[in-house]
């Protein structure tokens, strides 16, 4: 039975709101988590659970392939919403309710500053999280209208792989999808208005990762706009240009990628004040909102759309909530592109240590031909870049090769930590690991 008023009511239940919700009874308050869906928000039903697990099993299938012709089996979409649903195993309405959460099914909308409205009911509370996260955006396209496009909304849920499939937009999502699908047999043409794949990666990696994915057999059409589109007996047409010169694409499905819009509109935000961008609700460093007992988390409020960068600012605004004296959110960030080899990146890139400190910055880079666990797994083809500034602390690093997710963490690790990167050569690692890699970097640091 819902209460009349609680210490803390969340709303939504994704990255953001589930860890808000946890730290709300960690403190010992009373939670009333209201979520219009089910527990896990995009990541769990439509963003890194499924890709992730569609990548593996991709990645598997490429591996077996060098072995020999194999058939792609026709059952991996439903094998995905299997691990997606092992995985929410986690965090099902019992857990919470088991954890000391009170649960809300519905769809929440502020009442009044300190009042929602959910299934016919008010309920007030002292605070508020609004963690209602984004949406995929898809831009008007003439043509566009009437025609049964993919988001990553919809994707997970066909039934069966497409032959072919134009993605637009070569960001993570859009570039993680296209080698996964690629590498499932599926024919898959990549469209980006920019002039290279993951345009906000150092532009080195990002043009090597490219070549990469157009050596699996993706055709990118990269510096190409998206002009029009048209559903066809077969599928769908899609109409590019660049400089003037045109090309007209051909699937069976299309897929957009191209960024998120917040989701603000169900909320009545205008009513009670709230202030809001297109990009977001505007919070300060604590998380607060213009209204000082609401506060805004995860995609809503971005600028990283990662789910642990919600699940942070989640713990950080509660604990803000009950605390006068509030902390601020870090400004460390580290993030990965799931493709084969992955992409990890923290802090800075090249171009962007440049253009804030000029020369006052050394910059290591190594290749994994020279590490002998990359060789013998035959996983050469990577390479990995620290940057640091003059005292030789981490402003920031890119590593695109095997397991460059994990190896990032070490490197992140000392950035948080503030210690001079070479703090690492002397640390027994074992062999051999990839990780060696990053030993022979911090004592590159060491002799400059
Ligand atoms: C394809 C894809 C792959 C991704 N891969 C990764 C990855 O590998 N790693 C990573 O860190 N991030 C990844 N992301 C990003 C990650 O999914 C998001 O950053 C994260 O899910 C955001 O969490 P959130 O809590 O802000 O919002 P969400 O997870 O979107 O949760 C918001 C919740 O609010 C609910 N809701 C909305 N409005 C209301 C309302 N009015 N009342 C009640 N409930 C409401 C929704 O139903 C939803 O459950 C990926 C995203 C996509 C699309």
């Amino acid at each position: 039975m819902v209460k009349s008023h609680y210490d803390i009511i969340i709303i939504g239940a994704g990255a953001g709101g589930l860890n808000a919700a946890l730290k709300a009874v960690e403190l010992g308050k009373q939670v009333l988590l209201v979520e219009k869906f089910k527990p896990g928000g995009e990541c769990t039903w439509a963003g890194c659970i499924p890709s992730k697990a569609l990548i593996q099993i991709a990645d598997e299938i490429h591996t077996a392939k060098k072995y020999g012709n194999i058939a792609i089996p026709s059952n991996v979409l439903n094998e995905v919403r299997r691990l997606t649903e092992e995985a929410h195993q986690g965090e099902t309405v019992e857990i919470l309710v088991g954890e000391g959460i009170e649960y809300l099914n519905g769809t929440a909308r502020f009442e009044d500053a300190n009042t929602i409205h959910v299934n016919n009911v008010s309920i007030s509370a002292d605070y508020f999280v609004i963690s209602t996260g984004s949406s995929a955006f898809v831009p008007q396209i003439k043509g566009l209208d009437g025609i049964n496009y993919l988001t990553n909304e919809n994707v997970f849920t066909l039934t069966e792989l497409p032959k072919s499939l134009i993605v637009v937009g070569a960001g993570a999502i859009g570039v993680e999808l296209s080698q996964a699908f690629s590498r499932l047999g599926v024919q898959v043409k990549l469209v980006e208005r920019a002039e290279h794949i993951l345009i906000k990666e150092d532009s080195e990696l990002s043009h090597r990762l490219e070549n990469i994915l157009v050596s699996e057999g993706v055709e990118v059409y990269t510096g190409f706009n998206a002009e029009e589109a048209c559903e066809k007996e077969l599928g769908v047409s899609l109409s590019i240009a660049k400089d003037g010169h045109k090309e007209v694409l051909q699937a069976e499905k299309i897929l957009f990628a191209l960024g998120r819009k917040p989701n603000i509109n169900s909320l009545n935000l205008d009513d009670i004040g709230v202030v809001y961008t297109a990009k977001g609700v505007q919070v300060n460093e604590h998380m607060q909102t213009n209204i000082p007992h609401i506060y805004a988390v995860g995609d809503l409020v971005g600028p990283y759309m990662f789910s642990h960068m919600g699940a942070i600012q989640g713990k950080l605004a509660v604990s803000n909530a009950f605390n006068d004296n509030k902390d601020k959110m870090s400004d460390e960030y580290a993030w990965c592109t799931f493709t084969h080899p992955e992409l990890a990146r923290t802090g800075l890139t090249e171009e962007e240590a440049r253009e804030k400190y000029g020369e006052r910055i050394k910059v290591f880079t190594r290749g994994y031909k020279e590490v002998d666990r990359a060789v013998v797994d035959g996983k050469t083809n990577g390479f990995a870049k620290v940057i640091c500034d003059l005292e030789g602390y981490v402003l920031g690093a890119s590593i695109l090769g095997e397991r460059a997710c994990e190896m990032l963490g070490e490197v992140q690790l000392i950035k948080t930590l503030h210690l001079p990167f070479s703090v690492l050569k002397d640390s027994i690692h074992p062999y051999p690991s990839y990780s060696e890699l990053l030993l022979g970097l911090s004592k590159d640091a060491s002799l400059a």
